[in-house]
């Protein structure tokens, strides 16, 4: 991905004047995420919970309209759900931040640091305006956001232990690498989940299955070396990142590649990956950007296919007995908040059980 498009100057000059009024400090929250795993006992037997907060959408006066992400997605693919009348409004759990002490178990000290400097996180969200805007008015709208999400994933990995399946409405950021950002991923969210899991011992071993379009090198970059993670990545070979990086197994696709190849793909490569290595947790990185629609994807798939999709990874899980957590990656067309909404719906008529 990438944008080079500007804003003139002296609107940048205001929001400086802006942020001083609001004062916002950076300083990375530290509120336990725990907590709010425990806080998911009032959801009804049964029921599969999906991780969502307000906080999660990102808005930056306008600034955020010059990326192809659609910042206020996650708002809409709980309104999505909402309508269809699958949740009502207090059937969606909220999670604390990721705290920098969590964000600690991947990524370096120094790449935390450099987050300070708006340069810095200009080039990882791929804004290069951004490099006017006063820091602390990026982390309080930008940064903030992410690591809300990335707890998100926590919250949601760790509800898939108690409940067999649970989804995250944001999260998957897999371009973030250990001491490196890009393509719009500053954390490394499901590594850093799984390694805060296995250092409680509930785990020992996850796989990641990762459909989002793009090949996920920050989540390579995060879990290479390590027995305890296996990932498989489905992805267009003609598409960001550049070069492309090892990986435990890669499946790469050719440009235009339609949705019965790859569902087809998926329903060989999957299951024997599962067998493999058998997995404690699966994690699926379920981005939309493999949609027809997608301006940043040569991917063929419809709806239905990225429905299709989700769903067999979802029962390949449960068929197996495997704890399943989806987070929903990237995706960038107008079709990403419909095509989750329809994966996430069509997984809770499918699997949710009546207490
Ligand atoms: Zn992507």
């Amino acid at each position: 991905m990438s944008n080079k498009l500007q804003l003139p100057r002296r609107k940048f000059l205001l929001l400086s004047g802006m942020v001083s009024m609001v004062g916002m400090g950076w300083i990375i929250s530290d509120d336990p995420t725990l907590e709010a795993a425990e806080s998911a006992n009032h959801l009804p037997a049964g029921m599969i919970p999906l991780t969502y907060s307000p906080g999660y959408n990102i808005t930056l006066f306008g600034l955020e309209k010059l990326h192809p992400f659609d910042g206020r997605k996650f708002s809409k693919i709980r309104h999505h759900l909402l309508r269809s009348g699958v949740r009502t409004k207090e059937h969606f759990l909220a999670p604390q931040a990721i705290t920098g002490e969590q964000l600690l178990v991947v990524h370096t000290k120094s790449y935390l640091e450099s987050l300070r400097e708006s340069l810095n996180v200009a080039h990882i969200l791929e804004l290069q305006s951004l490099m006017y805007v006063p820091s602390q008015l990026i982390d309080w709208r930008i940064l903030q956001p992410m690591r809300l999400a990335s707890g998100g994933t926590l919250l949601t990995c760790r509800m898939a232990l108690k409940r067999g399946i649970a989804i995250n409405i944001g999260g998957g950021f897999h371009h973030a690498e250990k001491d490196n950002g890009g393509g719009f991923c500053v954390y490394c969210d499901v590594p850093i989940a799984i390694n805060i899991l296995r250092n409680e011992g509930l785990i020992n071993k996850a796989l990641i299955i990762d459909t989002d379009a793009h090949q996920g090198n920050g989540f390579s970059n995060a879990t290479r070396n390590d027995p305890g993670i296996f990932v498989v990545d489905l992805f267009d070979e003609t598409i960001y990142p550049y070069p492309k990086v090892e990986e435990t197994w890669s499946v790469p696709f050719p440009a235009e590649t339609k949705g019965s190849t790859y569902l087809h793909k998926l329903a060989e490569v999957l299951p024997k990956a599962i067998e493999q290595f058998k997995p404690d947790l699966i994690i699926h990185n379920a981005g939309s950007d493999v949609l027809a629609s997608d301006p940043l994807s040569t991917f063929r798939l419809a709806v239905e296919d990225v429905n299709e999709r989700d769903i067999y990874v979802v029962a390949l899980a449960r068929k197996l007995n495997i704890p399943v957590a989806m987070v929903l990656a990237g995706g960038y067309s107008n079709q990403s908040a419909e095509a989750h909404a329809k994966s996430i719906e069509g997984i809770i008529k499918r699997f949710e059980t009546k207490a």
